[in-house]
């Protein structure tokens, strides 16, 4: 029976990764009844000035699964992200953003396999922003002198909630990970010496999880330190799970290890639906060019088809990725040598590359 999947081209190079993708999925022999939704700001004015309609919503609950390209989210217009808005008003609490080294990528390490469990929905990412010059900005620099602290008054407020709940099944999250995925160890990242009340918070649950999960190893960092030793030691590293800002930040860096944003998958998982997408954004400079690398995006999707049960072809899909990844021929301008390397391909072609592995890999 046809797998019926959300598929959201998104803006930018969305669309172009998001057909070679298709192209590819469908080249495994598994089947698949794509119900294309578009989301983003070019259909804002279709649909009432709102960037994230609800049939986009509703199709993704009625078919429990999403495979997403990137969409642009413009920089201080007021604009709210989409990604942001849909895993939060779907509750995909739990992101899922491997970073492996795969054979023939060039990057300064080789043996890098890293998988960042970054929590959704909460932290500064919760969108709870007051605007500097604002009555209610005002009220809020009023009360919190009045409790004892001090804000300049011409500042703006973001506000970072971590919540007992929100830590604890995202931590359970990760464990669960670990333990289905035969990964050895959880490191949990913070600031808790800083932000005692939310990252303390964080890590105060996080180790009353690990006591519960004692078959997997635990151990936890500071997110800044994490940073240096993830650039010096990253095979020290295995499973982390961070709060949603460092989550973000920590998986560019992680996929900056294994050769980029190009290469480096996602998932977003709750207990209603699952949506698929790559860590990378929208590169509206490459937008309809054919250059980007559509890597990321199809091995999002060869986590979808492991999400989906398709383990077999899964397997395939990955090999026949690694397969061209390893030959160096047909791949997009971020993995040759040089930024304007005149062998370089373009998006489809990889695509093509991919499927006649995957005919040889039948
Ligand atoms: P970006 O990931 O789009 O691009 C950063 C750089 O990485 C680009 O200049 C490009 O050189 C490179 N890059 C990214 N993807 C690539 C690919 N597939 N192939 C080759 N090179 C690639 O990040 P940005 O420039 O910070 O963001 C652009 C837009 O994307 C913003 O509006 C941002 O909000 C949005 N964004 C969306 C998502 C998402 O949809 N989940 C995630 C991140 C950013």
């Amino acid at each position: 029976m046809a797998h019926a999947v959300t598929l959201i081209p998104g803006d930018g190079i969305g669309p172009e990764l998001t057909e070679a993708t298709r192209r590819v999925l469908e080249s495994t022999g598994v089947e698949f009844d794509w119900d294309v939704q578009e989301a983003g700001a070019d259909v804002m004015d279709q649909y009432g000035g709102n960037p994230l309609p609800d049939h986009v919503l509703e199709s993704i609950l009625r078919n429990r699964v999403g495979l997403k390209g990137p969409i642009t989210t413009p920089v201080g217009t007021g604009f709210r992200s989409v990604n942001v808005a849909l895993r939060k008003t779907l509750d995909l609490y739990g992101q899922v953003r491997p970073c492996k080294s795969y054979r023939g990528v060039r990057s300064r390490y080789e043996d890098v396999d890293v998988v960042v469990v970054r929590e959704n929905t909460e932290d500064l990412y919760a969108g709870i922003e007051y605007e500097q010059g604002s009555d209610d900005v005002r009220e809020l620099i009023e009360w919190i002198e009045r409790h004892g602290g001090t804000v300049r008054d011409d500042a703006g407020i973001s506000v970072k909630p971590i919540s007992i709940a929100g830590t604890r099944r995202i931590v359970e999250f990760a464990f669960d990970f670990a333990r289905k995925n035969g990964r050895r160890k959880v490191t949990a990242v913070h600031k808790a010496n800083i932000m005692k009340f939310t990252d303390g918070l964080w890590l105060h649950v996080a180790r009353e999880v690990a006591d519960e999960n004692g078959d997997v190893e635990f151990e936890d960092r500071i997110v800044d330190n994490l940073c240096m030793q993830l650039v010096q030691r990253p095979e020290e590293y295995d499973v982390l799970v961070l709060p949603n800002l460092y989550g973000d930040i920590v998986s560019d860096l992680a996929a900056g290890l294994v050769g980029g944003l190009g290469l480096t998958p996602g998932g977003n998982f709750g207990t209603k639906a699952a949506v698929f997408e790559p860590t990378h954004g929208s590169a509206p400079k490459y937008a309809g060019q054919n250059k980007a690398n559509p890597m990321a995006m199809m091995l999002s999707g060869v986590m979808m088809l492991r999400h989906l049960d398709e383990a077999d072809a899964a397997k395939r899909l990955e090999g026949a990725i690694a397969d061209v990844i390893a030959e160096s021929k047909s791949v997009t301008y971020d993995m040759k040598p040089t930024r304007d390397d005149p062998t370089a391909v373009g998006t489809s072609e990889v695509a093509d590359a991919i499927i006649d592995k995957l005919g040889v890999r039948v």
